[in-house]
């Protein structure tokens, strides 16, 4: 399984993590912060978009892919979301005021995409991938996602706080190999990390503890104005097998 984070800035390769965006074995995405600014070949790939929450860093493209790889007959992309998610995109972006209610446009001759409802716990099978929404702790409905392939199991979690069911669980997967992990905010950032619901390298290294066993992290979703400090603490925190996932570059899992 290779899982790209793709970059979220246009032009030079930038190490900060603007917009949130996986995309995996080149047709499946996770989040949908820069999808819409990959070539047009590469958006016409992918057939699934799974989207953790409607905060702005993991939709920002969302409407512009959607309309990039609209073509009258095409099968319509699947678009896997919340409850919760498709109630807030319905409301207030798909309500032809920011962007056109594609819904309704689409619901005579080619639908621009089609609603999948994702609910915790229960996998999504697509290809050779299932794909399984975990509730993260966030300050609205936001879901994680253990990708599991017929060899390897890697799980994305962003954005959360800390976790206890979601740990549980995943020390039931045999292959997790990998796990991919928030930290937003170094640790003279606690009262922003608290109130906004994310992680700060203390955290990390607690909730992997939680894990209870070795698998390797890549960190994601440091918030530009702190990751060098974020990086040096989660170095000299020394956490085993743990690097930093920089944009643009590819896991292979
Ligand atoms: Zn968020
Ligand atoms: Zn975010």
């Amino acid at each position: 399984m290779r899982v790209r984070l793709l970059p979220g800035a246009a032009g030079t390769v930038s190490r900060e993590h603007f917009l949130m965006s996986y995309v995996i074995d080149g047709r499946v995405a996770i989040d949908a912060g820069s999808i819409g600014l990959m070539t047009v070949e590469e958006q016409l790939a992918l057939t699934d978009v799974f989207i953790s929450h409607t905060h702005m860093d993991h939709i920002a493209t969302l409407p512009i892919f959607l309309d990039n790889v609209f073509a009258p007959n095409r099968k319509p992309v699947r678009l896997h979301v919340s409850v919760e998610t498709q109630a807030v995109l319905e409301r207030h972006l798909f309500n032809d005021v920011i962007w056109p209610d594609l819904v309704r446009i689409g619901a005579v001759g080619t639908k621009f995409f089609e609603w999948e409802t994702l609910v915790p716990g229960q996998p999504v099978v697509t290809g050779d991938l299932t794909v399984t929404p975990l509730e993260l702790r966030h300050v609205i409905p936001t879901l994680g996602f253990l990708v599991e392939s017929p060899t390897a199991a890697v799980a994305l979690i962003s954005d959360t706080a800390a976790l206890d069911n979601v740990w549980d669980r995943l020390r039931e997967v045999p292959r997790l190999e990998r796990v991919v992990l928030e930290c937003s905010f170094p640790e003279s950032m606690r009262w922003l990390a608290d109130k906004s619901m994310h992680l700060t390298p203390r955290d990390v290294a607690d909730q992997l503890t939680r894990l209870g066993r070795p698998v390797s992290v890549s960190i994601v979703h440091t918030k530009p104005a702190f990751r060098e400090q974020i990086e040096r603490e989660l170095h000299d925190l020394k956490i085993p097998r743990l690097e930093l996932f920089r944009p643009g570059e590819e896991l292979v899992v």
